[in-house]
């Protein structure tokens, strides 16, 4: 039995820096990892798809460069996807390596390969090496859910992971789930020449968003060629002459969706299967995440879970925020805490969604009086220029507080503009803090001043 001052399993988004921070106050870290150091986020999530959605997007901005005054010749576009994966590649793979040789070249930290379990609260077993620590941090990560559906075994299908390893085009991409991960696949292939359908089962797609943005994700994907089947929920899938037949039982004909693939996109199971938590004792929920306390602990004593397999974020800042967490309440006697998160995360189809706090429907549901900007993008006048002009700016504000509630910006840069409304949001400062501040022309940013004076009740 090996003993450390603490045990980290999974080099995601928040073991690796949460090791950095407990070596260098001196204690001594085992760090174990089964496959990939970086986790989801460098080697199957953000990092690779971002690359991708430049891609994507460079190939439809060659498309549209007539619009713009630049000749390309008679050419169609193609898309070379070796070198688009080569690029990606090049990207990814210092990515994982620089995390792994950061571990490896501490020297208080041990790096075991293989897959931890408990044996008992504070015993793990990799292999054939058993560790002890009074301390275990759990950053497991999640993978792609794989629903139980008739005919899923007897057809080849990808997933975020097995997809992102495939280095052909697909010629007419099925994507099952049409929330964040499937429309930003579905945008990536498009944009690349496949033929592309979506299938949702819900009547609209990021159903967890406004109607209105649900409209207008939907009206940018159908611009670009892509077949959207709502209310679609997909029932079974079998071998077909063109590749793989998803059925579904939606009303309107044809239920059936021949495909030359398939992508399963219909959410995230996290990876607590195999970690022998039922030995230590520790309490996970009805769906496989760890039960957490607002400072990420589980129900025993030392043990911490932190990232996507506590079920308190999906996204890489708030494994990452997770870290920060852990670490200021443990070495600087801090007490950070998970509620403390304001709720913010993107979509990155193109224009991207920024998101952030309440959702118009969670403002309504509260029943508060409140109030409600909006602007379309075709009047901002950066978007105009630049010939993105899809999307719409929406913000929604206290009326007694004055508060920022929430904001959901989908358009060109809205990704980065909506930062300024989060951290006024962080500040607790009303509203009139952006209207007075002056922001740089031409930006997307300075259209955000302008919808909050134009602030009207919400009915
Ligand atoms: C396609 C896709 C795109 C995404 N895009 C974004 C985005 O743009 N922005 C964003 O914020 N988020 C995005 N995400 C989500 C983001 O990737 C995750 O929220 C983030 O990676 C979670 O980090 P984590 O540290 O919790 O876990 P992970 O990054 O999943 O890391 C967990 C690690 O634990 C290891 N492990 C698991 N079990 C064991 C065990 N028993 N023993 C040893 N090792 C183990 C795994 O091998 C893995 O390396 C995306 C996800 C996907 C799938």
């Amino acid at each position: 039995m090996k003993s450390f001052d603490a045990i980290i399993v999974g080099a995601g988004q928040a073991g690796p820096s949460l090791a950095g921070r407990l070596t260098a106050a001196g204690m001594s870290v085992a760090f174990v990892e089964r496959k990939l150091f970086g986790g989801t986020c460098v080697n199957t999530g953000c990092t690779p798809t971002k690359t991708m959605v430049a891609s994507a997007y460079a190939a439809q901005m060659a498309r549209r460069a007539a619009e713009y005054g630049v000749t390309l010749g008679n050419a169609a576009i193609g898309v070379d996807m070796s070198a688009v994966i080569a690029r990606r590649d090049a990207i990814v793979l210092p990515a994982r390596n620089g995390v792994e040789a950061s571990l490896r070249g501490n020297p208080r930290c041990t790096v075991f390969t293989g897959t931890a379990s408990f044996t008992g609260p504070h015993v793990m077993r990799v292999g054939e090496e058993e560790l002890t620590a009074k301390q275990i941090f759990l950053n497991v990560g999640g993978r792609a859910s794989v629903p139980d559906l008739p005919g899923v075994r007897d057809v080849p299908f990808f997933t975020n992971s097995s997809l992102l390893a495939f280095t052909e085009l697909p010629r007419h991409l099925v994507v099952v789930g049409g929330s964040y991960i499937g429309i930003e696949f579905g945008q990536i292939y498009r944009r690349f020449g496949s033929e592309v359908t979506i299938v949702e089962r819900a009547p609209r797609l990021v159903q967890r968003e406004d109607e209105d943005v649900s409209a207008a994700v939907q009206d940018i994907l159908e611009r670009e060629g892509i077949t959207i089947r709502t209310s679609a929920e997909c029932i079974d899938l079998a071998p077909h002459p063109e590749g793989v037949l998803v059925g579904t039982n939606c009303a309107e004909p044809p239920p059936n969706i021949p495909g030359s693939h398939v992508l399963l996109a219909v959410g995230r199971t996290p990876n607590t299967q195999d970690l022998g938590l039922d030995r230590a004792g520790i309490a996970m929920d009805k769906h496989g995440y760890i039960v957490v306390d607002d400072e990420l602990r589980t129900n025993v004593e030392g043990v911490y879970a932190i990232g996507d397999c506590n079920g308190r974020g999906a996204f890489t800042h708030t494994a990452y925020n997770d870290y920060e967490i852990v670490a200021a309440n443990l070495l600087d006697g801090g007490s950070r805490r998970v509620s403390d998160r304001i709720p913010c995360y993107a979509l990155y189809c193109d224009p991207p969604l920024g998101r952030i706090g309440m959702t118009e429907a969670e403002v309504r549901a509260t029943g508060r009086p409140a109030l409600i900007g909006t602007r379309p993008m075709t009047r901002v006048n950066r978007a105009r220029e630049k010939g993105e002009s899809l999307g719409f700016l929406k913000i929604l504000v206290d009326a007694e507080t004055k508060q920022i509630l929430g904001a959901s910006l989908l358009g060109v840069g809205c990704d980065e503009a909506i930062h300024s409304l989060l951290d006024v949001m962080y500040a607790r400062a009303p509203y009139t803090t952006v209207t007075h501040a002056v922001h740089i022309h031409p930006t997307v940013s300075e259209l955000l001043p302008t919808v909050l004076e134009d602030l009207k009740p919400l009915r």
